[in-house]
This record gives C-alpha cells, structure tokens and sequence, in this order.
C-alpha cells in the first residue's frame, strides 16, 4: 500500500488529488533524469529558498549545469484532473520522484506508481524575444508574470539577518551568496523606475489580473510601508486599468496601511508565521523587535478595518514550532495551536494561509540536520485543513473572499490557501475563479476544459495552456 493510499483510507472525505500534493509538497520530490524534462528555464527566483536541502552549487556541480545566461533550470508543477497541482521543490531523501512508465511520465514513490494521472501545463511562450527596458534589462528580470499576474520584491534582502535576528527557517540572504556562485546575479530592485517601464510593457501585451509585492524583514515599519507606498502608488497609476494589489509585509500601523490602500492597495497579508508568543519571540527574533507580537495581531484587526474582511490575509507555517527545543513535542500538539491561530483568524475576517516548513541550507534550523526528523508528517496539513475549511464555513469567510487575496490560478500547488472550500463549491479550481477571472484568461479553466477532450492535454507530457 502507498502512503497516498494509506492517508485516503484514513482521510476518506479528502480528495485524492488534496491529498497527493500535500504529501508531495511536505515531502519534495528526488531528482530524476526525468525531472529536466518537466523544469523550466526561469529567471525568478534566482534563490533557493524554496527547495529542502539542495543548493545552487550542489545542484551545478552534480548534474551539470542548471544555470546559463541569469536563467536557472527549475522544476515547475504537475497538476490533475480537477486543476488540483503541486509544486516540485527539489529534496534529497524524498521517497517521490517523476519517472517514465510506459512513455509517460508519473509520480513514484520508491518504485510504485502512484495511480492518478498527472499533466505538467505551461504557459504558451512567447513569440520573439523578452522586451528589455531602456537600460536594456529583459523586463521578466525585474517583473515575474508567467501568466495574468505579476510579482516583485522591491527588496531582495532581510536586516534580520545583520544582527542574526533571522527567522530561523529562512535563508533569503544565504541564497544570495548561493546565486552568486553560479554565476546568477539576483535581481536585486530598489529600482522604481525601471520596475514601472517593465511594468508597462508587460501590461500592455497581456491583461495582468493581479499583482503581489514582497520583500524582505525590516526593523522599521515605516522605511517598510514608505517603499510599498511608492511603488503600489507608482504602479498603480502606470498603465490604463489598474490590476488588483496585494502585499506581503510586517505588522504595519493603521495610518499607513490607509496610505498604501488610498494608494491603490487592495489586499494585504501580515507574514506572522508562529501563532504562540513565546515561540514567535524565538523563532522570528527579527520581526519580534520590529513589534511584539500582540501588535502583529492588532495589524490584523486593524487590517480588516481599513481594506474589508476577505481582503487581509496572516501567515502561519505549519509545523514550525515543532523545531525549537522548548517548542512542541507533538505534532498533534503544534497542529491545536496553528489551528487557534487559523480560528481566530477566520473569527476576525483574515483568510488563513499555510506554506509548508523546509529548513534549508542557509538557515538557522537548516544547518542541523537531525531537525529533519521533525518536520511535520501530511496528516498535519490535512487536518488542519479540515479544520480551516470548517471554520471558514462557520463563520462565512468563503462568501466575503476576494478571491484574488490569494488567486487560485497560480498560488494553489504551493500553499494552503482554501482548496477544500474551492473543491466542495466549485468542483474544480477553473471553476472556482471563473466569476472574477474573463474566459480568455482563465487559463485554469481552458486546462481542466482541455483534460475532457481528447485533443486536450495528455497526461504525462509537457503541453502549453494559454
Ligand atoms: S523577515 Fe524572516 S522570513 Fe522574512 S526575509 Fe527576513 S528572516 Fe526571512
């Protein structure tokens, strides 16, 4: 029996296509030769934050080379029927791989096959080549828009991690150095102006929905919130239609969260990470000196105040206090916590979202290995995402969502992010965006359209939606 099955005999009322990407975004995937053929060469990001234990330079030196002209070979995401996917983010010890079987390629764990088919959809690329600003910068090195959204960190950098007040599972500086060993160079911004030219162009060849903006710790709140306000102003006012903005940020004053929404803001997440106190003093040094953490929670109800319930997200990562020596010795124990946190959350009208914990090279808690054995088995994500979908329902946070707080269409193989609610009303995650996203760009919708018919997509090939 495979673990997948195991967990659906155990969680019977959660979709299988639910279960396979938790159990694969927990666990990452091994290397496989096979892998190449489902990666992509990418200039964001040039940092390995996302992958469990491999580094830039490990990767280049074991399997030739991954990177060439600032691009880097990256694998993408698989999705299935219902447009349900999963993020391949590489590990070293992870029992899945993507092998061949029969011509087709699929998901293994060890050398059973898992028995759901899986489609690896990309975007059309594009004709010609990248536009390039004045400078000559090809624009997708300072605006990542693989599809109608864009994302940009005006800051590629943490002052956490000067002082060593780091959040311990972050390595965001350390992968700087990474990059830089093979040769790719981060495109590190505070460049307004030329981010708006990139701007511009891209939202004149395509109509971009929505766009997010992220950067790294600060120990001032407002040298944080005056960056955001120039370039969410700037950009909001840039092109002919305005997309819908989203930050992710600090705990922030209420005055200047007004400022970033007059500016054209719509939606803003508080990046908490640790719902118990003393954990979070420990666990995220750096953004407990930025503000106690009962003043992240009030930039919570002061969030909803100012941008609306549905329009405000907070971060948690699961399994996170497992870690600290004094933290929790269970994982049913860390998992009652996460879920208060969600609870009170979901209570005051913040949507909920989870990434999963990776402790990578770089980090604090990555450089000792033996906290490997306490990451947080798939049963944690699931449960806790019963318990979120329960509470979103009890407290009717699914009908206020604006559903680009978190959009479906790009964000849902890497994050927790409400999938069971969009399942059980929608059926399938197309469906779920399609009263807020236009048919011709919904490309969600075109791929689980195109998996009925036979001309569609086929399963275990590399096929473009629009
Ligand atoms: S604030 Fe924490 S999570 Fe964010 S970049 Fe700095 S150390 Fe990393």
């Amino acid at each position: 029996m495979t673990r997948i099955d195991e967990l659906q005999k155990k969680y019977p009322n959660i979709p299988t296509e639910v279960i396979i990407k938790w159990e694969v975004v927990a666990s990452g995937v091994a290397y496989s030769p096979e892998l190449d053929e489902v990666s992509e060469w990418t200039r964001m990001p040039t940092y390995q934050s996302y992958d469990f234990d491999v580094t830039l330079k490990q990767l280049e030196h074991t399997r030739g080379r991954r990177s060439h002209g600032g691009k880097l070979l990256r694998p993408g995401n698989f999705y299935m029927k219902n447009g349900m996917g999963a993020v391949m983010r590489m590990a070293s010890n992870s029992p899945y791989q993507i092998k061949d079987s029969g011509g087709r390629l699929a998901l293994f764990e060890g050398e059973e096959r898992i028995d759901e088919d899986l489609y690896f959809a990309w975007p059309k690329p594009r004709e010609g080549k990248e536009p390039v600003t004045s400078k000559g910068t090809p624009i997708d090195n300072l605006i990542n828009t693989p599809r109608q959204c864009f994302f940009v960190m005006p800051v590629r950098h943490c002052e956490y991690f000067a002082t060593r007040e780091q959040c311990k599972f972050c390595n965001l500086n350390a992968t700087q150095e990474d990059a830089g060993s093979v040769g790719l160079s981060r495109p590190v911004t505070i460049n307004l102006e030329e981010v708006l030219e990139a701007y511009k162009i891209r939202s004149q060849e395509i109509r971009i929905l929505e766009g997010r903006l992220e950067m790294g710790g600060f120990m001032s709140a407002e040298n944080e919130s005056r960056i955001y306000f120039d370039f969410v102003g700037k950009i909001a006012n840039a092109a002919s239609y305005k997309p819908n903005f989203t930050i992710h940020t600090e705990s922030m004053g209420r005055k200047d969260m007004q400022r970033l929404k007059d500016a054209g803001l719509e939606c803003i997440t508080i990046q908490l990470e640790v719902w118990d106190p003393d954990l979070f003093n420990q666990v995220c040094p750096g953004k407990a000196k930025h503000a106690p953490h009962e003043k992240w929670l009030e930039a919570c109800t002061d969030a909803v105040d100012v941008f609306g319930v549905g329009n405000v997200g907070g971060k948690i990562i699961a399994g996170l206090t497992l870690i600290p020596e004094n933290g929790h010795r269970t994982w049913q124990e860390a998992l009652d916590c996460h879920i208060e946190g969600n609870r009170w959350m979901i209570r005051n009208g913040v949507f909920p979202i989870t990434s999963n914990l990776r402790l990578p090279p770089g980090s604090v808690y990555g450089e000792d290995p033996s906290n490997r054995a306490k990451l947080p088995p798939t049963e944690y994500y699931l449960e806790m995402a019963q318990a979120h979908h329960n509470d979103m329902n009890e407290f009717g946070l699914y009908d206020n969502l604006n559903k680009f707080l978190y959009c479906a269409l790009c964000c849902v193989p890497a994050i927790y992010c409400g999938e069971l609610g969009m399942l059980e009303r929608a059926g399938d995650i197309g469906s779920w965006m399609s009263d807020v996203v236009p048919s011709e760009a919904n490309w969600m919708a075109h791929l689980t359209e195109s998996l009925k018919s036979p001309a569609g997509g086929t399963a275990g090939q590399k096929f473009y939606v629009i």
